[in-house]
Parts: structure tokens; C-alpha cells; sequence
């Protein structure tokens, strides 16, 4: 969808009705654009807004706070349930930001639900990763944090760590209902998600290995290998730190070298996230959904129910190998935006995957785009 001809639309209408068969022309003769925006290196660094990020999406919304284009997160991120990340972002972008437009590396974890959700799951990564699979409707869920602790001297270096998980299960009640304690010595896990980037590494790698060569049940003979899920595979990302940070494809590989050498069959594992061309389609079908949210009650009376086809989705990235890549992958309608603020620092494009354009900031690329949409 373009402002001129929409501009227009809506002038016409506070002035005279149209003839209809006019109105359905114009309606369905406008090209569309929906953008998809990732967070860390483009919109954020740590929780510091970077790049013009909030005067960037101001300009996609309307003065009421509604939005004015269809735009989304697109985030291999995670480890709090999508709705707390939106309105962690809305605080910290001053615009007002729907659960709906947060698409983070889990998120498609909930499609397991009816696979998994009454057998005893655990899940792992910084943050809250029970509470986010509690959330997708998975019964039976604990962190490995304290799955962990129902199995005594599991994790032989613990008592030189200088934290503990234990006091946090305790001031959490609702967390210990979910799953009856008895059962966990006993009940073999059935699958393992890794939500968000692991914390504790050595134990988690441990405790993992555990699970999954035994079968699901530490300290058992061999068994087969429960399925396991990684949000995403980034090797590196950009946070808050001047240099790129270990990701959860760096722990993905130091899990696999590490079980592979000890265990006679080869790991076997599943990873969402960018650059899955899958991620980028289940994110158009989001956009079209946020588009008839973006009009006034005009169009959606006039049929309008946001099925119409975009002609081109932008995807703003600072990662050539995930955001880039991911959309190069996707094809049409994604045309890919490669931002200077985050992972890539190069002064020209990206060699093996260049993006189909190069900007310093998010702000720019919002401007761009804007300024060709507008020209149509
Ligand atoms: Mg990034």
C-alpha cells in the first residue's frame, strides 16, 4: 500500500462517496509493503534504543497510536512470553507495540503443543523459558534450572558456582503446580527446548547429555534420543558488549561436538528461527493479518480483510547471515535491508550474502522505504 493513492482514498472520502465499482479499482489496484524489523543491532543494543529507532516507528503509526503500515519484530530473541516483550518494547520505543507484531525465536514452539503438551517437557535459556512454554499451553514443563535440582550432585562443580537456582523455585508457587514433583525421578522427558540463550553452559550441556542419551532419565541406561528444539542458531549477535556475543548456534555446537564424542548416535536436533525461510513466511501471514488494523473502519467495511498480497516485504537486519540470508532465501516479496549498527560493520556490502540494500541505521532504511512507497 502506497500513502499517495491511500492519502488520496481517504480525501475523497471526507468529501463525496465514490461510485463503488471506483473505490473497489482503486482498493485493489494499490501495491502493498509490510516491514519486518529485528531487534538486537537494529532497534535495540542491550535495552538502548539505537539507530533513530523510535522516531523510525513513529512514522509508521498514526498520531492515535494505531498503526499506519504493517510492521513487526522479527527476533531470534527470547525468553519471556511474547506479550511481556511487547510491552517491554512499547516502553521502550514510546510506541505502542501488539503481542501479535512480536515474533520471537520460540514462537513457533507452540506449534508442538498438541505433540507435546500433556508429556513432561523441559525447557532451557535465560529469562523465563517454563513460563514462556506454560504460556503456549504445554502442561507438563519445567526449567532445566530445576529439573536440574531433583537430581542430586548432577552438576559435580555446583558448589563452587556462587548462585543458586533453588530460591527462585521457591518464591515461585505458580511454577510448582505445574508439574507434580513426585514424577520427576521417574517420568522419562519427552522433549527438550532450548527458549533463549543457555546461561549456565557446562551444566546445561551436561544435564542435556544426560537427558538425551539416556533416554530422557539421567542416570539410566541408553534409550532413544527425545526430540530437541533450538529457537534459533545464530552463531554471534549483537548485544550491549563493543564485539559480537556467543549465540545459541554456539551452543548448539559445543552440545553437539560434545555429545557426538560420547554418545554412539549422532545428535539429532531441530532449529527455528532466521534464516528458515518458514520463520519469513509465517511472518507474512502475520503482516497480512496487521493490515486491516492499519486502516480506518473504511476499508474493513469495504471487504477489506487484509488477504490482499504484498508486493514487497522489507526485512531490516544487522546480521548478513541470518537476516539477510534468511530473506534472500524467502524470495519474493522480501527485499532485504542491511543496517551498519549491529553485527555488520562493513563499509560496502556483505560479500557471500549481500543484502539488496546497505544503510548506517534503522532510520534511514524506514525512510527509504517510506520515500519509494510513497512515489509509486
Ligand atoms: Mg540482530
Amino acid at each position: 500500500m502506497k500513502f499517495g493513492p491511500l492519502g488520496t482514498v481517504l480525501r475523497w472520502k471526507n468529501r463525496a462517496p465514490l461510485p463503488s465499482l471506483r473505490l473497489f479499482s482503486l482498493l485493489h489496484s494499490r501495491s502493498s509493503f509490510g516491514i519486518a524489523f529485528d531487534i538486537d543491532g537494529v532497534i535495540l543494543r542491550g535495552r538502548v534504543p539505537i539507530g533513530g529507532s523510535p522516531q523510525a516507528l513513529r512514522r509508521l503509526c498514526r498520531d492515535s497510536g494505531a498503526l499506519k503500515f504493517p510492521f513487526l519484530f522479527l527476533t531470534n530473541g527470547g525468553g519471556i512470553p511474547e506479550s511481556r516483550r511487547a510491552s517491554e518494547l512499547s516502553e521502550l520505543l514510546g510506541v505502542n507495540i501488539l503481542p501479535s507484531q512480536v515474533v520471537q525465536g520460540h514462537s513457533p514452539f507452540k506449534n508442538l503443543l498438541k505433540r507435546f503438551e500433556n508429556e513432561l517437557i523441559i525447557a532451557l535459556g535465560k529469562g523465563e523459558p517454563a513460563l514462556v512454554m506454560s504460556e503456549y499451553g504445554f502442561k507438563k514443563v519445567l526449567s532445566l534450572d530445576e529439573y536440574a535440582s531433583y537430581f542430586k550432585n548432577i552438576d559435580p562443580v555446583s558448589q563452587y558456582k556462587n548462585w543458586t537456582t533453588e530460591k527462585i523455585f521457591n518464591s515461585k508457587a505458580n511454577t510448582k503446580d505445574l508439574v507434580p514433583r513426585y514424577d520427576v525421578l521417574s517420568d522419562r522427558v519427552k522433549a527438550a527446548f532450548v527458549v533463549s540463550d543457555p546461561v549456565d553452559w557446562g551444566r546445561d550441556i551436561q544435564v542435556l547429555c544426560d537427558v538425551l542419551r539416556s533416554g530422557g532419565l539421567p542416570g539410566q541406561e541408553n534409550g532413544p534420543q527425545p526430540p530437541l528444539y533450538f529457537a534459533a542458531d545464530d552463531l554471534e549477535y549483537q548485544a550491549a558488549f563493543p564485539s559480537e556475543r556467543l549465540g545459541m548456534g554456539a551452543f548448539r555446537i559445543a552440545l553437539e561436538s560434545i555429545f557426538n564424542r560420547i554418545h554412539h548416535n549422532a545428535l539429532e536436533y531441530t532449529s527455528f528461527g532466521k534464516p528458515n525461510p518458514f520463520v519469513f513466511k509465517n511472518a507474512e501471514a502475520i503482516l497480512r493479518r496487521l493490515q486491516p488494523s492499519c486502516h480506518d473502519g473504511y476499508f474493513m467495511d469495504n471487504g477489506n480483510t487484509g488477504s490482499n498480497s504484498f508486493e514487497t516485504l522489507y526485512m531490516i537486519g544487522d546480521n548478513p547471515l541470518v537476516d539477510i540470508r534468511g530473506a534472500q532465501k524467502a524470495g519474493h516479496p522480501w527485499f532485504s535491508i542491511l543496517t551498519r549498527t549491529g553485527v555488520f560493520k562493513g563499509k560496502e556490502n556483505h560479500a557471500e550474502f549481500p543484502a539488496d540494500l546497505v544503510v548506517d541505521t534503522v532510520e534511514e532504511a524506514v525512510d527509504y522505504i517510506l520515500k519509494k512507497e510513497s512515489s509509486f
